[in-house]
């Protein structure tokens, strides 16, 4: 197909990350190839080209983006997914490829919410040994074990099943956004969830359990961002990737 001569990366396994595969395959300008870290069973996929699995680090990767030919990354991955944002930030100038990261802003609390803010997973830890139970935590599969020793009863939210160690006291709930407010207000309420550990991953897809904890009363405990990597470009919104890419060509 004409036009069809250079490739874009985009680092992906988001939401965003697929809306821009399907924006770029549309516009037909660009060959798109995805790339997904191959974490969960089965990932929602997005159009067009896909690999699966980890490079090797950042020497790997931008072997890789050189073989490949590729014309330019878009570093679309979760906020929490830093290793990967700091691999790409470290392959593509020694590649010699342009990076754009495509960040989500994160949530903001509102008048009504109980939010305490944490930096790291031990910190949520901390401060849930302190706070009521039952906790519902929504922080992914792994890291869990840091909440392994505490007495409080612990609801776990999860695509696939969590890493041990886990609470004793635990059950798993597996599921996969996006949640609607009227499911996350049933499952706070059936559960009697007192505390909701969340990660600040921002975005629509799961905010909901933060306006139900909200309107009843839940407190949050915020597990913070990770920084991105020094001097990357980063862009909130999916039309400037699309701009920053035509300003390439
Ligand atoms: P991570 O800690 O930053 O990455 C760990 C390793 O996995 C990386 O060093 C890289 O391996 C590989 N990797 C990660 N993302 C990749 C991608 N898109 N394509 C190819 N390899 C990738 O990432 P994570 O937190 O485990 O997240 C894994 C994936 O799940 C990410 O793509 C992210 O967008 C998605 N995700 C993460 C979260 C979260 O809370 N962390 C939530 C939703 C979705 P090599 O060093 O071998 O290249």
């Amino acid at each position: 197909m004409p036009g069809l001569t250079r490739t874009v990366l985009i680092l992906g396994g988001t939401g965003e990350a697929r809306a821009l595969a399907r924006a770029l395959h549309d516009d037909g300008t660009w060959r798109v190839v995805s790339s997904l870290a191959g974490r969960v069973s089965s990932p929602a996929l997005p159009v067009g080209e896909v690999r699966i699995g980890g490079f090797g680090g950042p020497a790997a990767l931008a072997a890789w983006l050189t073989t490949h030919e590729v014309a330019a990354v878009v570093d679309a991955t979760h906020p929490f997914a830093a290793r990967i944002s700091t691999s790409a930030a470290q392959a593509a100038p020694a590649a010699g490829v342009p990076l754009l990261m495509l960040r989500r802003p994160g949530w903001t609390a509102g008048p009504g919410d109980v939010w305490q803010r944490v930096p790291d997973m031990r910190a949520a830890a901390a401060a849930v040994a302190v706070g009521a139970g039952p906790v519902l935590l929504t922080t992914g599969r792994g890291g869990l074990d840091v909440f392994a020793e505490l007495p409080h009863r612990f609801v776990i939210r999860t695509v696939d099943p969590p890493e041990p160690p886990l609470p004793g006291d635990h059950v798993v709930l597996l599921a996969r956004g996006p949640y609607t407010y009227a499911g996350e207000e049933a499952l706070l309420r059936e559960h009697a969830v007192r505390t909701l550990v969340t990660k600040d991953s921002g975005g629509r897809m799961t905010v909901a359990k933060l306006e139900a904890a909200r309107d009843l009363g839940i407190a949050v405990v915020m597990v913070d961002r990770p920084p991105p990597p020094p001097g990357v470009e980063i862009v909130a919104d999916p039309d400037d990737v699309l701009t920053w890419l035509t300003a390439l060509r």
